[in-house]
């Protein structure tokens, strides 16, 4: 099974593969007591005693890898439903709801003896608005004496029950069954886990010396890894060792092979610049310190930001700098990238080497950045006190409140907030630079989503 070898090449050389396909993800929803946790170690065929769902007690949504069958796939636990989704109950309730948003199909659980109540209802609803394939699962059918509870659950409009005793594990196997029928072989919303050297770009305008740069890191003073045959998908990259870790820099034959179009030289600039970052997880943006900031230079850096990866500012050619046009960089820094302001800055030369070396540190910064994930606990401290101190502006009499807030993904970090209308442009911006200000995120960008309430 290729699935399988995949996963036990990255196990023994994370260098072997790089692009690992995302296993397709499953999320386990339902409210306290149902028996989510049960089903969870019954999934993952463990012996442990069974987590009993503290109701009203946020916690993280917890990622498992399962296996049935010989096909892997990733089981998603959330918090538990709670009956009135308000306040701290809200934040449960949205937890699922993420969850949801993450998932390729839902296990959506219910207690059979006790039967489908209200809260449930509106569960359903949500999953039937996010449009992804449901299972729905009737647990604490121990024997056939509970099995006709499950007539009734025909009712939520979500197809054939599934009777399932957790504890005793009757039932679990036709429903894991049932499952992989729904989930796709590569997962549609998770995003690809690449092992490996951590992948570069190194974009700019022309002439800003980006292969220039190139030539000098892959220079005499270091080693180019020799790509050993079979492991390089893509022989367009380049593998460089670089302050004693081996980086992966994309699309370099693009860069060394200048092409010199006439028309439409931009736009395939352009492209290629897309290309590249969409293979890359941090980027390097090249300016060139002898010529003022270009409007050029800023729509590449846009599209860094389109892109959500991790960036690194490289003011080349800083031999070329004299006290008169210092100043004016000076200026031009402030007006024209105030808003990539958190970047990470090196001010190198690519001709004498200066400053080569801490292009690595910048990297590794923007990178970590990237990377970060904030619990939701901690967020929604950090939300707390934030809105205590500075709550949104009263609009029109009505004064949105933020209900709840998590963490949805990182690569960037991406946040979802729930609110009870709409936020003020300024306030979420507000709430990023706040973000940063505390976390720091040096070197890369924030997402931060909202949810409005009714
Ligand atoms: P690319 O189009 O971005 O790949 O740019 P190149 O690497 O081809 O560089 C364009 C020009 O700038 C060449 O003439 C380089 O020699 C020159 N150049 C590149 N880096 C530096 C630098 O740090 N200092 C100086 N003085 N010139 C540089």
């Amino acid at each position: 099974d290729e699935d399988i070898d995949l996963l036990d090449a990255s196990v023994e050389d994370p260098d072997e593969v790089r692009y690992l396909p995302a296993l397709p993800v499953l999320a386990i929803v339902g409210r306290p007591n149902v028996g989510k946790s049960a089903l969870v170690n019954r999934i993952l065929g463990r012996r442990e005693a069974v987590v009993e769902d503290t109701p009203g007690v946020t916690r993280d949504r917890v990622s498992y890898r399962a296996e049935w069958n010989g096909r892997f796939f990733t089981l998603v636990d959330t918090g538990g439903w709670e009956p009135d989704a308000r306040g701290i109950d809200a934040s449960v309730a949205a937890q699922a709801e993420v969850a949801v948003d993450l998932a390729d199909a839902v296990l959506f659980v219910v207690d059979a003896v006790v039967g489908a109540t209200s809260s449930d209802e509106r569960v359903v609803r949500m999953l039937r608005q996010s449009g992804k394939p449901v299972l729905l699962a009737a647990n604490k059918v121990d024997d056939a004496v509970q099995e006709p509870y499950i007539a009734e659950l025909w009712s939520l409009g979500l197809g054939e029950p599934h009777p399932v005793s957790a504890l005793h594990g009757r039932g679990v196997a036709d429903l894991l069954d049932a499952a992989l029928t729904v989930l796709p072989e590569v997962s549609a919303v998770a995003k690809e886990e690449v092992g490996g050297p951590r992948r570069v770009a190194i974009i700019g305008r022309p002439n800003v010396g980006k292969s220039s740069l190139l030539n000098k890191t892959a220079g005499e003073e270091r080693v180019v890894v020799n790509e050993v045959a079979g492991t390089t998908r893509d022989p367009v990259d380049e593998q460089i060792e670089l302050g004693g870790k081996v980086w992966r820099f994309v699309d370099t034959a693009g860069i060394r092979r200048r092409v010199h179009l006439q028309q439409g030289a931009d736009f395939y600039a352009s492209l290629r610049t897309t290309a590249a970052l969409e293979k890359a997880e941090v980027a390097v943006v090249l300016l060139d310190v002898s010529q003022p900031i270009s409007e050029q230079d800023v729509r590449i850096i846009d599209l860094v930001l389109e892109s959500g990866r991790a960036l690194v500012l490289a003011f080349n050619k800083w031999d070329l700098l004299d006290d008169d046009r210092r100043r004016y960089l000076e200026r031009e820094i402030e007006q024209d990238l105030a808003h990539v302001a958190w970047a990470p800055r090196v001010n190198i030369s690519a001709r004498t080497g200066r400053h080569l070396e801490k292009l690595v540190p910048a990297l590794e910064l923007a990178l970590a950045s990237w990377d970060t994930r904030i619990g939701t606990g901690k967020f929604n401290a950090f939300l707390a006190e934030l809105v205590a101190a500075h709550p949104h502006p009263v609009r029109g009499g009505r004064q949105p409140r933020i209900l709840f807030g998590t963490q949805a993904a990182t690569r960037p970090p991406t946040f979802v907030l729930f609110t009870t209308g709409f936020l003020d442009p300024g306030y979420r911006r507000f709430i990023s630079r706040r973000l940063r200000e505390i976390y720091g995120f040096e070197g890369t960008p924030i997402v931060l989503n909202m949810r409005v309430r009714e």
